[in-house]
């Protein structure tokens, strides 16, 4: 079996072994060639000490020396070449004490975490593939190398990879994994904020989420235990067929994988259990859910330490997830001023979701939103007024007339867009002009 590795790659390769060393592209690079997925990166793996890698090529540099990973540069494009490597004692369930190198390739696949991630190839030899990742690659499945057990106790960031591979792969994990990782999952807790969060971003945007979602919510909850009340949450409603982690689920799934609008769905209801009220008839209602699942989904986004745009995209969606759409241009330019094009553009997105996992009876009430996506489209395409600086007139223009600079300005410029969008005046400077001199009683300065 053969992979196209590519030719900076190979030149690695091939330069290592003129001088006496090992060396293959190793791992994930391996494992998406034969899945037929475009490698994020590509890794290399050697017998060379980081040193004699250094003398060998001229351009590099120490990015982990001490992991043994120097980064190579062929024609200032960055290879990390990493000397083969045994880890030590794991004494905090995430980093070992210490690495020693080795000469032996056997015993560096050895540490690495799941059998489909512990193959080697270079052109000489094909693949080497010591612990039957082939087999699990072609049967679809994530098993750790060696005992399940033990490696998720070394390094429990390990869990949430599984997890995360079973997602981005489609592939089922193994029955002793799975078990393993759902003893195991209280020590995921000793990872940092930032790892957790990487992983959990990409398990989100994964084709096969919501099976993981259904099967690990348990995993989840270390890091967000505010799910737990969700799952099996009776809604008692006509609109939910659902229970609220099953319904959260499919508008996971019904979204784009983009980390903002997964994020959003995971989040968006997750105040419901707290705001449960049944009336007479026995209908469930969850009054100001939407607050409440805001203040929540602040925490979590907090606790997960993501980036403050990533962090106030979502707040927003979350917060008006359940916006009632109308359609009339008017209305629809107020929302854009108040959220901007892309962020109201996410919240139709939103909205299409949310009834996507509501219930499968009710989704004609997908047809206002669709059509209110397509009136913002055609608003969008055209020349349009809903922020202030697409207004015909700017604030030298209101100096220029005799309103002295500061804050005045700001209050009058928003009167004007205010009313371009409700269509009582046109966005013409003279017409603005005019129209503000017939209300200039509102902003007569003391
Ligand atoms: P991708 O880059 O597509 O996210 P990957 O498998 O390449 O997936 P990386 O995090 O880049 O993942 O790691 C490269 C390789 O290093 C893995 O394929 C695996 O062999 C090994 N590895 C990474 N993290 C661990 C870990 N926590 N425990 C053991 N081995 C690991
Ligand atoms: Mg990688």
């Amino acid at each position: 079996m053969k992979i196209q590795l590519p030719e900076k790659v190979n030149r690695i390769i091939t330069t290592l072994q003129k001088h006496g060393f090992e060396a293959y592209a190793v791992g994930g690079c391996v494992r998406d060639s034969f899945l037929g997925r475009v490698p994020g990166d590509w890794d290399i793996t050697t017998s060379a000490s980081p040193q004699e890698v250094k003398e060998i090529f001229d351009h590099t540099v120490d990015t982990g020396i001490e992991h043994g990973t120097v980064t190579v540069l062929m024609n200032h494009e960055p290879y990390e070449v990493t000397t083969y490597r045994v880890d030590g004692k794991y004494e905090d369930h995430r980093r070992p004490n210490e690495v020693h190198f080795t000469k032996s390739l056997r015993e560096d696949l050895l540490r690495r975490d799941f059998t489909i991630n512990a193959m080697a190839y270079n052109d000489s030899e094909g693949i080497i593939d010591m612990y039957d990742g082939m087999t699990d690659l072609k049967n679809q499945t994530i098993r750790c190398v060696g005992e399940a057990k033990k490696r998720f106790d070394e390094d429990a960031l390990r869990i949430l990879r599984a997890l995360r591979f079973s997602s981005t792969l489609n592939f089922q994990v193994d029955p002793d994994t799975a078990n393993a990782l759902l003893e195991e999952k209280a020590k995921l807790c000793n990872i940092s904020a930032e790892r957790v969060r990487e992983e959990l971003i990409k398990l989100l945007c994964g084709q096969n989420c919501a099976q993981v979602l259904r099967a690990y919510s348990t995993v989840l909850a270390v890091w967000i235990p505010e799910i737990l009340p969700m799952v099996g949450f009776q809604q008692h409603t006509p609109y939910h067929a659902y229970d609220v982690w099953e319904h959260t689920i499919r508008t996971v799934e019904a979204i784009q994988p983009i980390p903002v609008l997964r994020f959003t769905m995971l989040l968006h209801d997750i105040g419901k259990p707290n705001t449960f009220t049944q009336d007479e008839q026995g209908i469930g209602h969850f009054y100001g859910h939407g607050a409440v699942s805001t203040e929540i989904a602040k925490q979590v986004l907090e606790r997960l330490k993501l980036d403050r745009k990533t962090k106030e995209s979502i707040i927003t969606l979350v917060k008006y997830h359940d916006i009632r759409c109308e359609l009339s241009p008017i209305w629809i330019k107020k929302q854009l001023r108040k959220f901007g094009a892309d962020l109201f553009l996410q919240l139709l997105e939103v909205h299409k979701a949310d009834i996507t996992g509501q219930n499968p009876n009710l989704l004609h009430r997908l047809e206002d939103i669709m059509k209110c996506e397509v009136m913002t489209k055609e608003i969008l395409s055209e020349p349009t007024c809903f922020s202030v600086k697409d207004l015909a007139v700017n604030g030298s223009d209101l100096i220029a007339i005799g309103f002295s600079q500061g804050k005045m300005i700001g209050t009058i410029l928003q009167f004007l867009l205010e009313a371009v969008i409700e269509e009582t005046c046109k966005n013409e400077k003279h017409e603005l002009l005019q129209y503000l001199h017939q209300n200039k009683y509102l902003f007569t300065e003391s």
